[in-house]
């Protein structure tokens, strides 16, 4: 049999993830000569074979991969006949090219939960047990290549035991990075301000259940950031945290033991199950079975997560009970990394559960819910962050995508690749454009980028637009590329599903700045890559008080109000009109007909808003989205009916509905019919175009109901699956935009 040497280089998440040992007991099955080592670009093979050993080698290669492996593409040539004396794996070759993947952080595996749980093991609970299969990445890594001393364990020196194992190829703790043991790893702290107390592990365990059973507060250290944890089942704890944290009504997330306790709870359904107890454990927004008080007051769905790190594990594992679990963060500023950052809430917990390992990149939780078997993003974050999309086509510069103000990821891409950020949160406060520098820092040390095109939205005050602009204004050769939001929104998803050719973009969304310099939001448009046609949109009508109509649905059901009946609105029994003083009714009257700080809008969201004022169950909002998630409540399937509306020209007008819903006598019949008139608008404005694949994307999408009802009419309409609907999302659709 004739052998020869071939070179084979494998791309995608093949570092950190237990690769080489995994080619190394494939090419020792197959008892095949050669060598693996990781490189800048990612895993080289070096395989002295026969042309058929190298066929088998390769399928073995694809058909088997580690559980968090994936490969993106593999090459393979003939070189230089080389001898070997056996299979080896070499040390990592540095290069200057870095398009290797970082995988993400990834909860506990099982064979650590049982090693976690035997009191044989010598981790037996040890709060930081990891090996090659789960565990922190992203969270802990400075620059790749994926090793020890380019991440934040590279303060910890292994122990005579943990090296033995990170050197073993068989084992499966080999070049585990974060690896380490209660000799050599990192350790948990008690912090009772302005006490460190030196405690064993064991010991700030239980004195952190003493705590949360006393109904106290604690901030803990995850993954990506620290949590507020409290006992769930507690009111009294659950009031003191809403009471400091200044969180009246906003719902909490809670992280439950295991399954078991989440079906207690809550309604799972199978692909909940999947996604709760998945390697990326997000918070699963599920339906309440059994009501926790305080925890999503008024509202019947509630935000569960599984542990996802061993600590977790532990402290669930005793207190047998759910537990609050909310990022500790000053409200829209970023989750608190580090003991400074944390100090700042001192007064909103009672201890700390601190230790020593560095969070190098922050990282929330992922947020998802489930609506007719598909999974709706709501956050991507820990998990999923900075997995990498793949994009319909290459990409012809690199790019830079600054994303949205809200909610708002960036993204870079290279070739085929879009690596997304995690979520980073609105860009409001001196803090949280800090941590959107790191965070645009980071992707372009991590992988060694430099933009040559900077993607931004089309708004001239979006502080994501003004840091592109200050960008640009550093280099001659830096491009940027201005992107309509909404046309941002579709393309996102198109990139998601790898559209070719035109799409019907529906975007329902907050605000976002039109081409008229109008804030649009109710917007059907007919896209490709190349650019968009705006077919339809929402009539326009004023935002009362610009921004101040985002916090209060009051303000936009006025201004509908004022189209509707003039003047005589300041003298109607309404809701909407009754939460007003005289005076206040007056000046917006006056600003309505004067435009003062009344800017345009044909915002689906704000509509949204503005029935829930119109109809009483919302005048003044305490946290983003509650008008629509109070609506959802108030549906009823049975209520078959819709209202009527108008298209004039491209404006579909709204106020013929606006009319009869004031005239509805019960509430929920009424939130019925105006969910119900929505899908129609779709149905109606759509019809012409539905040769075109339908697409869904926008804020709004996040309703649950609006969703379910738009995709049982249209089954075929597609939504993203691995980027939210909201203004996460866009990021994505700014660099398609790029080509
Ligand atoms: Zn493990
Ligand atoms: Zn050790
Ligand atoms: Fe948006």
């Amino acid at each position: 049999m004739e052998r020869s040497t071939y070179k084979i280089t494998v791309y995608g998440t093949v570092q950190g993830v237990g690769f080489r040992p995994f080619v190394y007991t494939l090419a020792n099955h197959f008892e095949l000569k050669g060598s693996v080592c990781n490189t800048g670009e990612g895993v080289e093979i070096v395989l002295y074979a026969s042309k058929e050993e190298l066929k088998r080698f390769l399928e073995a290669l694809q058909n088997e991969l580690p559980p968090l492996a994936s490969i993106d593409g593999v090459d393979v040539e003939q070189v230089a006949l080389q001898a070997f004396d056996d299979f080896c794996i070499v040390q990592t070759k540095a290069d200057a090219k870095k398009s290797v993947r970082i995988p993400p952080d990834v909860s506990i595996c099982k064979a650590c939960e049982t090693e976690l749980f035997d009191p044989t093991n010598r981790r037996y609970r040890y709060p930081f047990i990891t090996c090659t299969h789960c565990g922190v990445r992203y969270c802990i890594i400075e620059r790749l290549p994926y090793d020890r001393k380019n991440t934040s364990m590279r303060f910890f020196t292994m122990c005579k035991k943990c090296e033995a194992e990170y050197n073993n190829p068989l084992d499966r703790r080999y070049h585990a990075q974060p690896i380490g043991c209660f000799e050599c790893g990192p350790k948990l702290e008690l912090i009772i301000s302005p006490k460190r107390l030196q405690k064993s592990s064991d010991e700030v365990i239980d004195h952190a259940l003493k705590l949360l059973l006393e109904g106290k507060i604690i901030a803990l250290k995850g993954v990506g950031g620290y949590h507020l944890m409290c006992d769930a089942t507690n009111e009294a704890a659950v009031m003191r945290l809403r009471e400091r944290k200044n969180r009246p009504t906003k719902p909490f997330a809670v992280m439950v033991r295991d399954l078991a306790m989440a079906k207690e709870l809550a309604e799972i359904s199978q692909k909940e199950k999947e996604l709760l107890t998945s390697k990326e454990r997000p918070v699963v927004i599920v339906k309440m079975k059994k009501k926790l008080s305080g925890i999503a007051p008024d509202i019947s769905y509630i935000g569960l997560f599984l542990p996802y790190t061993p600590l977790h594990l532990l402290l669930l594992d005793a207190i047998k009970r759910p537990l609050v679990a909310t990022s500790a963060n000053i409200s829209n500023e970023p989750i608190c990394t580090n003991i400074e950052e944390l100090e700042k809430l001192q007064d909103v917990y009672d201890a700390v559960v601190d230790h020593d390992r560095v969070i190098v990149n922050g990282c929330d939780d992922s947020v998802a819910m489930v609506v007719q078997e598909q999974t709706i993003m709501l956050r991507r974050a820990r998990g999923y962050a900075p997995a990498s999309v793949e994009l319909p086509f290459k990409v012809k510069k690199n790019t830079l995508a600054m994303g949205a103000n809200q909610k708002n990821t960036i993204a870079i891409a290279f070739e085929d690749q879009a690596i997304l950020s995690p979520h980073i949160g609105d860009l409001n406060t001196i803090d949280s454009l800090a941590y959107y520098q790191n965070n645009i820092d980071t992707l372009r040390r991590i992988y060694d980028f430099s933009p040559q095109i900077i993607a931004h939205d089309k708004h001239p005050n979006y502080e994501s637009t003004k840091v592109a602009k200050e960008f640009v204004a550093t280099s001659e050769e830096l491009k940027t590329k201005t992107v309509q939001h909404h046309y941002a929104h579709i393309l996102g998803v198109m990139a998601e599903k790898k559209i070719q050719g035109k799409v019907f973009g529906v975007a329902f969304d907050g605000t976002g700045y039109g081409d008229d310099g109008r804030l649009w939001g109710g917007e059907f448009m007919v896209c490709d890559y190349s650019g968009y046609e705006r077919v339809a949109h929402l009539k326009y009508f004023k935002l009362l008080g610009g921004e101040k109509a985002i916090k209060e649905p009051r303000r936009a059901a006025l201004s509908l109000l004022f189209d509707l009946f003039g003047e005589e609105t300041l003298s109607l029994q309404t809701p909407t009109t009754a939460s007003f003083t005289q005076t206040e009714l007056r000046t917006h009257y006056l600003a309505w007909q004067k435009n003062l700080n009344a800017p345009q809008s044909s915002s689906m969201g704000r509509l949204f808003d503005a029935v829930s004022s119109l109809l009483g169950v919302l005048q003044v909002m305490s946290f983003e989205g509650e008008s629509g998630m109070l609506l959802e409540e108030l549906y009823d399937k049975s209520v078959k009916e819709h209202y009527l509306f108008e298209v004039e020209e491209e404006a579909i007008n709204t106020l013929p509905m606006i009319e009869a819903l004031l005239k509805e006598k019960n509430t929920k019949t009424a939130v019925s019919k105006f969910f119900n008139t929505i899908v129609e608008m779709v149905a109606n404005i759509y019809a012409p175009y539905d040769d075109l694949p339908l697409v869904f994307s926008g804020g709004v999408f996040q309703n649950r109901v609006l969703l379910n009802l738009l995709l049982s009419r249209f089954p075929k309409a597609l939504i993203a699956n691995t980027i939210p609907p909201n203004d996460g999302g866009i990021a994505l659709g700014q660099v398609v935009a790029c080509i």
